[in-house]
């Protein structure tokens, strides 16, 4: 028995928790929903993100390895709202009735989630918009962990029923880690409410709305479609006339354009992981925003600084 138990581990067939019952595969799209699915499924799921928390989510290649995770798959777990437009074609490769769109392990993580910025009246793909649903960024809001959680823990319960007291505690063990961190995060973020920031792609209005902050401006003059020389030159003077001071970006976009506008206009150029594992010390989901807080925090305040000591002598 232990040899062909050894043969199944070896041929990646099953895997088991430490419960003794065969372990959930999990694909996640994203490392966030990755991280999501672990707190919740701890030890009686298996999980593995197609794209790494480095990389652009909008924008992944097909690779073969990518389809090889998905045949393997009991669950997958993906952003949607057309984040992940590369991935239709990877679950028809993949041949694995299991998760195809409709089926019981395909979830849509964006279910039961308030979505910003959706748009009223027909979609128009022509002007080059990737955020045709409404903004996609959606994890950025800590609160919106919980939902996602929620999700998560039902989908689990479904495929795996004899497991469904422990997804059950281990989304009340999440959310009460996440309700007792977000009254931290707020206390830091709390003397920055207001504060006008620009943003190089649109991925953080969720965070920003949640933590007080106003995003005045982007890079991209539109999600997905680079600067253009008058965009730059607009942009420039919206910062000069409204002492912006703060462009936050992200790692995946070039960031030259973003150090003129800051050569320019005095402003401070912050770049940080949108998702889970992209910076270091972000393994986790709430580690994420731990390090988001504290980098803006430390920004914030020093700009903050500046700026006053230009009010004053303008007085
Ligand atoms: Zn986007």
């Amino acid at each position: 028995m232990k040899k062909i138990i050894a043969v199944l581990i070896a041929l990646g067939a099953v895997v088991w928790s430490s419960e003794g019952a065969a372990k959930l595969r999990v694909v996640t799209t994203t490392t966030d929903l990755k991280a999501i699915v672990e707190a919740v499924g701890k030890d009686r799921v298996e999980a593995a993100s197609l794209v790494p928390g480095y990389q652009n989510p909008h924008s992944v290649e097909g690779k073969p390895s990518l389809i090889l995770k998905l045949q393997k798959a009991d669950l997958l777990v993906k952003v949607g709202l057309d984040l992940e437009t590369w991935l239709p074609p990877l679950i028809d490769n993949a041949r694995n009735p299991k998760i195809v769109q409709g089926a019981p392990g395909h979830l849509d993580a964006s279910q039961g989630v308030e979505i910003l910025e959706v748009p009223k009246g027909l979609v128009d793909r022509s002007l080059g918009d990737i955020h045709l649903y409404g903004n996609p960024h959606y994890w950025l809001d800590p609160l919106n962990g919980k939902q996602i959680a929620a999700s998560v823990a039902e989908a689990l319960k479904r495929l795996d029923p004899a497991g469904a007291a422990h997804y059950e505690a281990g989304r009340q063990a999440f959310v009460q880690r996440l309700e007792a961190a977000m009254k931290r995060w707020e206390r830091l973020m709390a003397p920055f409410r207001g504060t006008k920031i620009i943003t190089y792609h649109n991925s953080w209005p969720n965070l920003s709305r949640r933590f007080g902050l106003e995003v005045a401006g982007y890079v991209e003059p539109k999600p997905g479609i680079p600067p253009s020389p008058a965009h730059v030159r607009s942009l420039i003077r919206q910062m000069k006339e409204g002492r912006i001071r703060i462009i936050l970006m992200e790692p995946y976009f070039s960031d030259k354009i973003p150090r003129q506008v800051a050569r320019e206009t005095g402003a401070e150029v912050v770049v940080l992981s949108p998702s889970v594992g992209g910076d270091p010390g972000t393994e986790g989901y709430l580690d994420l925003f731990d390090h988001h807080v504290t980098r803006l925090k430390a920004a914030l305040e020093r700009t903050g600084k500046e700026v006053r000591s230009q009010e004053s002598k303008d007085e």
